[in-house]
Parts: structure tokens; sequence; C-alpha cells
């Protein structure tokens, strides 16, 4: 057992959200001291926060300065471009900590499993995201938005992401730090229709208020809906006679303010779709997508009370160039770490991982975040979520139960990290590298311009120390 004031050291694997706010939970513990080792495999931190929050939603961004604040805790380091599995494995982290905390998130896509799905021109929204965003791992990818019309299958808040990226002016996208590369391809674009494709009703949809009401307010775009999908299943309209649901009941008004007449004067048109579900994607002459083929459905009620899609005999195909299937994230495993499979979670109860064949905790690991409950929620859920892990956590240490570790001298990780990754960055180097952005933003006035790829985030910190320096 740890002594009072006997320093805890603690590896957080993955620097979004989650991440974060452990360390902030764990900071506040005033009856124990916990050192924190925070690494990621890229460079910069925060996680989707950067890389999958969408460029025209800056005010959310501002969140990371309240990460910038937990990181300047004297008892916080980050290693950044160290990754979990390649530089550093489960056997060394157990050898310098007490304590692993697992936040990497839901890093792929959930599959629809209908023919054509991998055609080219048929991409995930994730895919889309992280190009756009600039994460290094995605820069290459290419999208053909040549095309004039685009179907995104979901409607969770990422299609509407996608959805208002692929509508927005030039003049919209400047003030936003989307990368260069993808607000060239943008101007360029020749999209003219996108549809939203939702398998269930309009009060069944994933997205919230404020972001299907932005849909109504941009520039360039005609937000769409047809009058007989929007009207309300007679399930929901019980519901609604029964109790009170404001939130509902205004999803509702914003997609019939959708459906009204009105004199088309905006060069795109944005349809959002209900009680249609993809069973195909078709592919031209050449392999590549000219068309998605969707049946209508009707609702259920299903055995657990939800109101479930089923398809009826209509059919309908769609003309499009390109899609976009945004139907969820999943988690990816981790080596040496138990998976669930089937929910894309790591075994956890609570954030305590446990062995799948015993039932039991493995002493030391913890998991908090997407990884741990699933895709879901905002940015702000990760607080809780990380609140409920932190408290077992410090139950655990309190009762014995944590790792103990050989070399638990800070020094010892830093001597295997400079081995095994010199180019590791730290967070001064991210501040930098941040100020580097924001100040190439500037110029153009906008928020910030991106680096993009790990070599040139490289080499303009080094350049910077270089002149800093006198160099
Ligand atoms: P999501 O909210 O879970 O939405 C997934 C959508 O895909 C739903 O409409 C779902 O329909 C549909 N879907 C699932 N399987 C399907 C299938 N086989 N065929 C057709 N449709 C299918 O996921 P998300 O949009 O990826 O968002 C993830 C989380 O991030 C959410 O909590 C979201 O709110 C959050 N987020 C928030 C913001 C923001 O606050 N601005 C922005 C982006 C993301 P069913 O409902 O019928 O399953």
């Amino acid at each position: 057992m740890t002594e009072n004031n006997e320093q805890i050291r603690v590896a957080v694997i993955g620097s979004g959200p989650a991440g974060f706010y452990a360390c902030e939970h764990l900071f506040k513990q005033d009856e124990h001291n916990f050192i924190i080792d925070m690494f990621d495999k890229l460079p910069t931190p925060h996680g989707l926060v950067r890389t999958g929050v969408a460029p025209d939603h800056q005010k959310i961004k501002s969140v990371t300065r309240v990460y910038d604040k937990i990181a300047s805790n004297p008892n916080f380091r980050f290693f950044g471009l160290v990754e979990f599995g390649v530089h550093v494995t489960i056997e060394d982290l157990k050898k310098h900590y007490h304590i692993v905390i697992f936040a990497t998130g839901a890093q792929t896509d959930r599959r629809m499993n209908i023919p054509g799905e991998d055609l080219d021109g048929s991409h995930t929204a994730t895919e889309f995201v992280a190009w756009y965003n600039g994460h290094p791992d995605y820069v290459d990818y290419k999208f053909d938005l040549s095309q004039e019309k685009v179907a995104i299958v979901g409607v969770g808040n990422v299609a509407v992401d996608v959805a208002r990226i692929l509508c927005r002016t030039e003049a919209e996208l400047m003030e936003t730090d989307i990368t260069d590369y993808a607000l060239e391809a943008l101007k360029k674009s020749n999209i003219k229709e996108v549809y939203l494709l939702g398998r269930r009703g309009p009060a069944q949809a994933a997205f919230t208020n404020p972001e299907v009401r932005e849909l109504g307010n941009l520039d360039d775009a005609h937000a769409i809906t047809r009058i007989e999908e929007v009207e309300l299943d007679e399930f929901t309209k019980e519901l609604l006679e029964k109790e009170e649901d404001r939130s509902l009941v205004k999803k509702i008004e914003i997609l019939n303010s959708y459906s009204e007449d009105i004199e088309f004067q905006k060069s795109k048109k944005l349809h959002i779709r209900f009680l249609v579900s993809p069973t195909e994607i078709l592919a031209d002459e050449e392999g590549k997508v000219r068309a998605i083929k969707l049946v209508k459905n009707e609702l259920y009620r299903a055995e657990d009370g939800s109101l479930r899609p089923r398809p009826t005999d209509e059919t309908e195909e769609l003309e499009v160039g390109l899609v976009f299937r945004s139907i969820g994230y999943q988690g990816v495993p981790l080596p040496e770490v138990p998976f669930h499979e089937k929910w894309g979670v790591i075994h956890n109860e609570k954030g305590r991982i446990i062995d799948p064949e015993t039932g039991e905790h493995i002493c030391g690991l913890y998991s908090t975040g997407w990884i741990k409950r699933g895709p879901t929620g905002v940015i702000g859920t990760n607080k809780q979520d990380s609140g409920e892990t932190v408290q077992c956590i410090v139950e655990d240490i309190e009762s014995g139960h944590h790792l103990s570790p050989e070399k638990p001298h800070p020094d010892h990780i830093l001597e295997l990290v400079s081995e095994r990754q010199p180019d590791y960055f730290t967070y001064e180097d991210w501040i930098k590298l941040n100020e580097l952005e924001v100040s190439k933003g500037e110029e153009q006035g906008r928020p910030r311009v991106k680096y993009t790829s790990i070599e040139e985030m490289l080499n303009a910190v080094k350049k910077n120390d270089e002149a800093a320096n006198g160099g």
C-alpha cells in the first residue's frame, strides 16, 4: 500500500477529453499525490477535439483551455508520438506505474454490412472528418467532390457535421480551422445535393436540436424535409400526449419548418430523409458508386420497448456519386487488454478492467471515455465518466490494490521513451506548435492553420527552438 503523500504514478493512454478529465479528477484528490504521464500516438494532444470536432464549431474547441490548465500542473507530463503497443507495452507500463488508465476513444466506424459498402466512392464519415481536420493518418485520403449528389447514412451529430461541411460556402469555411487542402478541395466541389438518411422517424433522430437548427441557417444551402416523413409515428404521438418532452417537440417543429414551401434561392439542397434504410450501394461500369438503393421502413415496438425500423416492400434508388457512412464509431482492441468484441469496448465495470475469464478486476488497470462506455454523449459526458473511474481508483488505492512498479522513478520511463521514440513530443512542444498554428491563422484571418504531417510538426518546433536559441 502507498503511504500517505507517497507518489502514485499514473499512466494515461490517450489525450482526448476523457484522458484529461481523468487527470483533473486525480489532481483534485488532496489525500493522494498522483503523478501523471499521458501518452498519445499523435504528437498533438486533445484527441477528437482537434481531429473530430467540426472546424466550424470553434466555440466547442475552446474547451482545450481547460486541458492546458490541467497540463500545467507540475505533476503532469505529456509523451506525444508514443504509441501504446508500439513504443510502450503493457509490461513496460506495469514496471513504471501504480495505475494505468486507457482513454483511447473509439477509433473506427461500425459497418452497415450491405453489398457495395466498399465500392470506390463509399467512405466512412470518420475518414472524411479526420481528413478535413488534418489527422496525420488521413491527409492522403481522396474524396471525389466533383460529384453533384452525396448520401450520408445516419442522422447523428457526426452526419450533420459532414453535411454542414459539404454545404458551407468558401467564405463560411474561411472562418474555420479546416485544413488548407480540404478548403481547396471544397472550394472546387461540385456538390449540389446532400441527402441525410435516417432509418427511423424524426422523433428518433440522434442529432441534437442546436445542430439540426444550424442546418436551417447555412448561407447557401436549404435544409429540406418531406412533410410525409416528418409526420409523427403513432407511438410518439401517444407518448407526447401523456408526457411533455419540450426538446422533442422543438426538434419536430424545426424539422417541420424545413418542409414548408420555399422559393429556392440558395445553390445547394440538404435533404433530411427519414424511415429509409440503404440495402445496397450500386456501381457504374467503372466500379464507382452511382446510386444507393433504399427501402422504406415502418416503425414497430420491440420487446425492449424501443421503436425499431422494419422494411416495407417499397424501395427507391437514389442517384448519388458519393456515400458517407455515419452510423456510429467503434472501439479498437488494444494489445493485451481484454476487449468486448460485440460492444466494441474494453471489458470493464465502472472503469475497472475485468478479466473476462475470471470476472476479476485486473489490478492497476482502468478505462475511461468511449473505450469504456461506447461512443455516446458529448465532450462533457466524459467528465462524469472519468469521475466514476477515478473514484474506483481511489477506493482501490485505499484498500491497497494497485501495481507495484519496479522502476517508479520518473527518469526511468523517460529513458525508455527516449530510447524507443527519440522524437517524442512534450506539452511544451505542443504549446509552441499551437502558437505557430494560431499565428499562421492570423495572417489569413482564420482561427488557425494546422500542420498536418508529423514531419512538418517536428520540423516546425525544431526550427522554432533553433530560432529562439539564436541558431
Ligand atoms: P450516433 O449519435 O450514435 O448516431 C448514429 C446514427 O446512425 C443514428 O442515426 C443511427 O440510427 C444510425 N445508424 C446506426 N446503424 C445504422 C444502420 N445500420 N443503418 C442506418 N443507420 C444506422 O453517432 P455519431 O453521429 O457518430 O455521434 C457519436 C457521438 O458523438 C454522439 O453522442 C454525438 O452526439 C456526439 N457528437 C456530438 C457533436 C456535437 O455536440 N456537436 C458532434 C459530433 C458528435 P438509430 O438511432 O436508428 O440507431
